[in-house]
């Protein structure tokens, strides 16, 4: 276990503490949510626990598969325990089916299936609204090494196998999703989250969205859709 200290960064969706382990914060899941790069604000009943269930789950299977996260252990409801990571300030999309940002940047329709997944990358700055960078931005602006690129590109490539794998047997298709990565110790490891805030999860047979997209869009049943991915996952309801 480790004792919460004091309080070191405020997210839209979480909050960070620092604790009486070195190496290691506390991440506290809120319940807030934001879309359009905070233009939209609202509150998700239950998101938080629910994210830090989810990503829980996500991480665990990860580290199984030899996949390095950030992940300690689950300390609360809302909490998990990480590892203190120096951020890379790139953030990794990966794509398996046609849907949001790519859709509308290249007139694909929503649902098309992709021959091989499509991995993007992002620069990790929200006044900026995280705009598309290419692997010559990365290494000209010294944001990550060519070294840390090819792993990043590696450690991506296989979190969707597995992930892609793990959900299909839950009836669940891995649209796309977001990852970011930060260094511990000399190592790269897989930080942040895994959960239907920064992954889009369609029911394989009804296409039904099961993810942020329902708050994003005004749909409805945004709470039910992270309830449905707890259940699917855990076979456990709230
Ligand atoms: N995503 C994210 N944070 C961002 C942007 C995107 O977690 O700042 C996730 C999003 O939930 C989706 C995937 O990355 O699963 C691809 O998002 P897209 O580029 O289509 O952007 P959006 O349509 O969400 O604006």
């Amino acid at each position: 276990m480790a004792e919460k200290r004091e309080q070191l960064y405020e997210g839209k969706a979480k909050r960070v503490y620092r604790t009486d382990r070195p190496g290691l914060y506390l991440v506290d899941y809120k319940d807030d949510a934001t879309a359009f790069n905070g233009a939209k604000k609202g509150s998700i009943q239950n998101k938080g626990v629910l994210n830090n269930l989810i990503s829980a789950v996500f991480f665990r299977l990860l580290e199984e598969k030899g996949i390095p996260t950030h992940f300690v252990e689950q300390v609360s409801d809302r909490e998990m325990l990480v590892k203190a990571l120096d951020i890379i300030k790139v953030e990794v999309v990966v794509r398996n089916i046609v849907a949001g940002s790519l859709s509308k940047r290249l007139g694909v329709p929503e649902g098309k299936v992709l021959t091989e997944p499509i991995l993007e990358f992002y620069y990790k700055d929200d006044d900026l609204g995280d705009p598309m960078i290419n692997d010559y931005h990365i290494r000209a602006l010294g944001l990550a090494t060519p070294a840390q690129m090819n792993r990043i590109t590696e450690l991506s490539l296989k979190v969707n196998k597995i992930l892609l794998e793990y959900l299909a047997d839950k009836n669940i298709d891995l649209v796309d999703f977001k990852l970011e990565f930060g260094v511990h110790g000399g190592e790269l490891v897989l930080g942040d989250e895994i959960s239907p805030d920064n992954c889009r999860f369609w029911d394989k047979v009804t296409h039904e969205k099961l993810d942020k997209d329902r708050f994003r869009r005004d749909l409805g049943k945004v709470e039910e859709a992270y309830e449905e991915i707890y259940r699917r996952l855990t076979g456990k309801s709230m």
